[in-house]
C-alpha cells in the first residue's frame, strides 16, 4: 500500500479546487421530512411547479401547494387518512404535470372522485381528453350577456328569481331548508333541454351522496349528469380540489359550445376544508379572517362560469353554489363573500320551511341580477304582479297581529296572498314546464283561484294540469311558441279555469 505524501495530498486538493464549479442541481426526486393530516413536507423538489402532481410510494398522489425556500408542502389525496402508508424518509417523485382530470362526454352518467377517478364500479373512463383543474376564467371580450333562460322547473324561482345560462346563482340557507332539493330538481328539469349537469358533493355524508345519485337515476337524470364526490370521509385535500375538478369538466363542454349546469354542494364545507389545509400548511393569517385568501378561493372558481361569446361557440357554464348559514345569518364572512361573487341568491328560510312553505324561499331577500333579461315574456309579465301580491300579503300578515278591523280591499288582498303562497308551493321531483308555470301563476295573480279554499289549491293544481292537457293543450302550445300569454289565448285560459272550477269537487 503506497502512502500519499503531503505534497501529493495538497496537489489533489488544489486540482479539486480548480475543477470545482458551482452549479445548480435540479432534483426531480425528494424526501418526505414530515407527514400527517394528509399533508407532507418534502425536501429536495427544487424546481417543482405550484399545482404539480407528486408521486408518493404505493401510488399515492399529492399536489404541491406551498413552495418554500427549503421545502415543499404537498397535500395528499385519498380517502380517510391518505398519509397512512407514507413515512418520513420516503422518496417522492415529480411528475412534471399539473393536476388534471379526465373530461369529455365519457364522464356522462359517472360518479368520480376529486381526481376524476371513477368510484362507481363501472370500469375506467375512456377518454383521451384531460384538463387542468385550475384554469383562468374567460375574460370580458370572451363573454356575452346572459340571453337564454335556465329553467329550474320551480315556479317560485323561474317566476321571481329567474336564472340565465351562464349565471352564478347562490342557494343559501340554514341546514335542512331544502338547498340540495332545489339544485337536484333543477338538474332533473334539464332532461331533454340539452344541458349537461355536474353535481359536486363536498364534505357531504356518503349516505346523502348515494341518495342524490339514486334520485337522479330514478328520474332519468344520470344520463346527462356527472357526480364528483368528495364526501366527509375524504381528506380535506380532496374536498378542496373537488369543485375545481368539476369546473374543469364543465369548462371542457362549455368551450365546445354546449350548455352546462354545475352545482357546488356546498362551498361552506369547501371553505372549512381549505381552512384546515391552510392551518396544517402553517400559512400566515390574513388581515381579517383566516385564511386570508378565502375570497380568492371562491372567486377564481365562480368566475370560470360564463356565457361565451358567439365566436367562441356561445357555450355556457351556469353555477349554483350552495352555502349553509348558521342561525339564518347571511352576514358572516363566507356568505357575504360568496354573495358578492355571485349574480344573486335564493335565500331559503327555516321558519318558512317548517310552516309548510316549500320550497322555503324568502322572496324579499332573494334576487337574480341578470336572469330577468333571459326570462320568457309571459313569465316576466306575471312575475311583477306576483312579487307585489306577495309583498302586500307579508305586510298585512304582520299588521294583522295587532288585531285590527279589516275593510273589504284589505280582506281581498289577504285572500289573494294566501292563494298565491299556496300556488307557489311545490313538491320535490315535480319540475314544471314554463307553459304550465305561466298558466297556473296567471290564474293565481288574476284572482281566478280566489274563491277556492286555500287548502284545496294543491289538489286543484294537479287536476287542473290534467284537464288542460286533455281539453285545452293549445293554451300551453301557444305560450311555448310565442313566449307570451295574451289576447285570445289569455281569454281561453280564463274560460278553461271557469269550466274546470265548475266541475271541481270540493272536499
Ligand atoms: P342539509 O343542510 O342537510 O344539506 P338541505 O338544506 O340541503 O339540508 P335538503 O336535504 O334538500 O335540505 O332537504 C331537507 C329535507 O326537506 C329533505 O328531507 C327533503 O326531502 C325535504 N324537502 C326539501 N324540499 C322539499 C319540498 N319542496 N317539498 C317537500 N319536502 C322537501
Ligand atoms: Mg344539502
Amino acid at each position: 500500500m503506497s502512502i500519499l505524501r503531503p505534497e501529493e495530498i495538497s496537489s489533489i486538493i488544489k486540482s479539486e479546487l480548480e475543477n470545482f464549479k458551482t452549479h445548480l442541481k435540479t432534483e426531480s426526486i425528494g424526501t418526505v421530512i414530515q407527514v400527517g393530516d394528509a399533508i407532507a413536507r418534502v425536501y429536495g423538489l427544487d424546481d417543482v411547479m405550484a399545482g404539480e402532481v407528486i408521486e408518493f410510494p404505493n401510488n399515492v398522489l399529492g399536489m404541491a401547494v406551498n413552495l418554500e425556500e427549503d421545502s415543499v408542502g404537498v397535500i395528499i389525496f385519498g380517502k380517510d387518512n391518505p398519509d397512512r402508508d407514507i413515512k418520513e424518509g420516503d422518496t417522492v417523485k415529480r411528475t412534471g404535470k399539473i393536476v388534471q382530470v379526465p373530461v369529455g362526454e365519457a364522464l356522462k352518467g359517472r360518479v368520480v372522485n376529486a381526481l376524476g377517478t371513477p368510484i362507481d364500479g363501472k370500469g375506467p373512463i375512456l377518454t383521451d381528453r384531460y384538463r387542468p383543474v385550475e384554469f383562468i376564467a374567460p375574460d370580458v371580450v370572451s363573454r356575452q350577456p346572459i340571453n337564454r333562460p335556465l329553467q329550474t322547473g320551480i315556479k317560485a324561482i323561474d317566476a321571481m328569481i329567474p336564472i340565465g345560462r351562464g349565471q352564478r346563482e347562490l342557494i343559501i340557507g340554514d341546514r335542512q331548508t331544502g338547498k340540495t332539493a332545489v339544485a337536484i330538481d333543477t338538474i332533473i328539469n334539464q332532461k331533454g333541454k340539452d344541458v349537461y349537469c355536474i353535481y359536486v358533493a363536498i364534505g357531504q355524508k356518503i349516505s346523502s351522496i348515494v341518495a342524490v345519485v339514486e334520485t337522479l337515476k330514478k328520474n332519468g337524470a344520470m344520463d346527462y349528469t356527472t357526480v364528483v364526490s368528495a364526501s366527509s370521509r375524504t381528506a380535506a385535500s380532496s374536498q378542496y380540489l373537488a369543485p375545481y375538478s368539476g369546473c374543469a369538466m364543465g369548462e371542457e363542454l362549455m368551450y365546445k359550445g354546449k350548455d352546462v349546469l354545475i352545482v357546488y354542494d356546498d362551498l361552506s364545507k369547501h371553505a372549512q376544508a381549505y381552512r384546515q389545509l391552510s392551518l396544517l400548511l402553517r400559512r400566515p393569517p390574513g388581515r381579517e379572517a383566516y385564511p386570508g385568501d378565502v375570497f380568492y378561493l371562491h372567486s377564481r372558481l365562480l368566475e370560470r362560469s360564463a356565457k361565451l361569446s358567439d365566436p367562441l361557440g356561445a357555450g355556457s357554464l351556469t353555477a349554483l353554489p350552495i352555502i349553509e348559514t348558521q342561525g339564518g345569518d347571511i352576514t358572516s364572512y363566507i356568505p357575504t363573500n360568496v354573495i358578492s361573487i355571485t349574480d344573486g341568491q335564493i335565500y331559503l328560510e327555516s321558519d318558512l320551511f317548517y310552516s309548510g312553505v316549500r320550497p322555503a324561499i324568502n322572496v324579499g331577500l332573494s334576487v337574480s341580477r341578470v336572469g330577468g333579461k333571459a326570462q320568457v315574456k309571459a313569465m316576466r309579465k306575471v312575475a311583477g304582479k306576483l312579487r307585489l301580491d306577495l309583498a302586500q300579503y307579508r305586510e298585512l300578515v304582520t299588521f294583522l297581529q295587532f288585531g285590527s278591523e279589516l275593510d273589504k280591499s284589505t280582506q281581498d288582498q289577504l285572500t289573494r296572498g294566501e292563494r298565491v303562497v299556496e300556488a307557489l308551493k311545490q313538491g320535490q321531483y315535480v319540475p314544471l314546464e314554463v307553459a304550465q308555470q305561466v298558466i297556473f301563476i296567471s290564474a293565481a295573480v288574476n284572482g281566478y283561484l280566489d274563491d277556492l279554499p286555500a287548502s284545496e289549491i294543491k289538489r286543484f293544481e294537479t287536476e287542473f294540469f290534467q284537464f288542460m292537457a286533455q281539453k285545452y293543450p293549445q293554451v300551453a302550445k301557444v305560450i311555448d311558441e310565442t313566449g307570451d300569454l295574451a289576447g285570445d289565448n289569455a281569454d281561453l285560459l280564463k274560460k278553461a279555469v271557469e269550466e274546470f272550477k265548475a266541475g271541481f269537487k270540493r272536499q
